[in-house]
């Protein structure tokens, strides 16, 4: 059976990026080595839309998050936490953690913030040294205003903007200079179609100012360090040399498609999907939906686990679940990073014939037809 991937995560690697892989290891410490180095450095910041720099850590996304955290911040000081899934919950979990007084702000899940409560509680609560935030919320496919919360942030001098695009650079806007993000995160398992292992940050200036003062415990993520020997395009300790290899091969191919139609291209895929869920008769969780994955509730009678596991089993199509408290409650069909028009034929395809075999009701072949009409409509 051929497997396929709808997962927010891992998610496809191309064939060329493989083949990448296979090649032999050449050490760290060359000229050789270094300047790929340094073209996926500048790759980064064209992918990030920074001048700042970007760091490669050795860790999955999360080991960014908490490098976010450890470096900015002093034990006990605050900080406001947007919590509408899993992952906001992670933000404060690390903060926590740390011994960080944390402010959360909780948005019911497939809810987005609204960024005037941000800047309601900023000037409220005195003294709030970061906001953390998640530009699409993996767990709920919701997509969060982060241009209107960094336009809040600009008033707050004392204050950084962390937000977490890890399912969001790379398939949907995200301008980090432009829209006065301090420290963006993301991850290589997304929509950056490389295998997981590793993590990116970018560092504003006045992020810089933070981590000059910041007395939180830290020595693998230390960001000094990964400063230090960026100036050489260098690493403090061994980097993963064939996953950088990869992450070279597969920015130059996001530099050739263009971020714009990136970001085109995630779009019409994303309303393709939702036309075709809404055309079985189904409903999105995400009050707005971010372009990088659908999440679907599972119809009433319909048992969501037996779903997920008969696409897996009979299909060899592998969608995520729910996590937490919508597990079983809803379904995700990822469609970041490397996918294109008919690998969403085929994800409704798929789920036509397992909705079907499980005994909803509807027309066979409404989907397919609701996906096609938009995927050909637009180009
Ligand atoms: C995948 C993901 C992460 C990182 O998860 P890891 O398993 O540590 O790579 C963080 N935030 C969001 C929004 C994600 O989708």
């Amino acid at each position: 059976m051929k497997k396929r991937l709808f997962t927010p995560g891992p998610t496809p690697v191309p064939e060329d990026v493989l083949l990448e892989m296979a090649r032999p290891i050449i050490h760290h410490r060359t000229a050789e080595f270094m300047k790929i180095a340094g073209e996926a450095e500048e790759g980064l910041k064209y992918l990030f839309q920074t001048k700042n720099p970007v760091f490669i850590l050795a860790s999955s996304g999360t080991g960014a998050m908490e490098a976010a955290v450890s470096n900015v911040l002093s034990p006990g000081e605050k900080a406001l936490v947007i919590k509408g899934g899993k992952f906001g919950e992670r933000f404060e979990e690390i903060c926590s953690s740390y011994g960080i007084a944390v402010v959360p702000l909780d948005v019911e899940w497939g809810k987005a913030v609204k960024p005037e409560l941000v800047e309601k509680i900023l000037t409220q609560e005195k003294n709030i040294k970061a906001v953390f935030t998640t530009l699409c919320e993996t767990s709920t496919g919701v997509l969060t205003d982060i241009k209107s919360i960094g336009r809040i942030i600009q008033k707050f001098s004392d204050t950084l903007l962390v937000v977490d695009a890890v399912s969001s650079l790379g398939a949907i806007s995200c301008k980090t200079d432009e829209w006065n993000l301090d420290m963006v995160i993301t991850g290589s398992q997304k929509a950056l179609m490389l295998p997981p292992g590793l993590s990116f940050l970018s560092v504003s200036e006045k992020a810089w100012g933070k981590i000059e003062n910041s007395k939180l415990p830290k020595y693998y993520l230390d960001l000094k360090k990964y400063r230090k020997s960026l100036e050489k395009s260098d690493f403090p300790f061994t980097p993963p040399v064939s996953l950088i290899l990869a992450l070279k091969k597969s920015l130059d191919s996001i530099k050739e498609e263009g971020i714009e139609n990136i970001i085109k291209r995630h779009k019409i895929l994303a309303e393709a999907t939702r036309a075709a869920v809404k055309a079985l008769g189904l409903e999105l969780l995400a009050e707005k939906p971010a372009d990088s994955l659908t999440a679907v509730k599972v119809p009433a009678g319909i048992d969501g686990v037996e779903l997920t596991k008969r696409l897996k089993e009979q299909y060899g199509v592998n969608f995520a679940g729910g996590q937490d408290k919508l597990k079983g409650k809803i379904f995700r069909i990822a469609h970041l990073g490397y996918f294109d028009k008919l690998d969403i034929v085929l994800a409704i395809g798929a789920l036509e014939m397992a909705l079907s075999e499980l005994g909803y009701k509807f027309e066979l072949g409404a989907g397919i037809k609701a996906a096609e009409g938009v995927l050909l409509k637009k180009d």
